[in-house]
């Protein structure tokens, strides 16, 4: 199993630390020739999510990926990564617009521009999940198709549609690998499915 780790801006390192820890292969996408051999999952970290959209535009890169995620590719996206990856934005136009989520960029204002908790996350772990967020989104509503893996004080910060998974917080910035794992095996399941 190879993971894509998408390395234009933000936090990419960490999700490389945490797949190391792992041992699971993965290799950094700065440029279209990067994605040309195949990997089996896709890694959209945090950062700046106008940054990382102007620039998967302008290298290249935001058709390709949008259509390996279209073509049920396994994709976890984190803080940036989920805006990324929303169909609708508020107040501004969406970038890979794959997900049926509606997402509130910078939603909890200045006052909480970051903190830590831990929640429990049923359907990803047995014990309480440690939580970093950081300027983060929160998704405001979601479609149908889409499942709610945590909400936090009413605001949805963690879903999954299929192949794709999102949290407002930063998993990789923790020992936690919980979400890593939960992706870890979307990808292992895609893999036997397509096998
Ligand atoms: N505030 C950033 C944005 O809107 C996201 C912050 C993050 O990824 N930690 O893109």
């Amino acid at each position: 199993m190879k993971i894509g780790i998408l390395a234009l801006q933000g936090a990419f390192i960490e999700h490389k630390h945490a797949l190391d820890r792992l041992g699971i292969e993965s290799f950094e996408i700065r440029q279209r020739r990067d994605i040309a051999k195949p990997f089996d999952g896709l890694i959209i970290p945090g950062g700046e999510s106008t940054v990382i959209g102007r620039l998967l535009r302008k290298l290249d890169l935001f058709e390709p990926l949008k259509a390996k995620i279209e073509s049920g590719m396994p994709v976890f996206g984190t803080c940036a990564g989920l805006i990324l990856l929303a169909k609708n934005i508020e107040g501004e136009a969406a970038h890979l617009g794959v997900m049926d989520i509606t997402v509130r960029r910078n939603a909890y204002g200045r006052q909480y521009d970051s903190f830590s908790i831990s929640a429990d996350v049923a359907k990803v772990s047995e014990k309480p999940v440690p939580l970093v967020f950081i300027r983060a989104p929160w998704i405001e509503s979601v479609g149908k198709d889409v499942d709610v893996l945590l909400e936090l004080d009413g605001h949805i910060v963690a879903a999954r549609q299929n192949n794709m998974l999102v949290t407002a917080f930063h998993p990789e910035l923790t020992d936690n690998t919980a979400f890593l794992e939960y992706f870890i095996n979307m990808v292992k399941k895609t893999k036997t499915d397509r096998n």
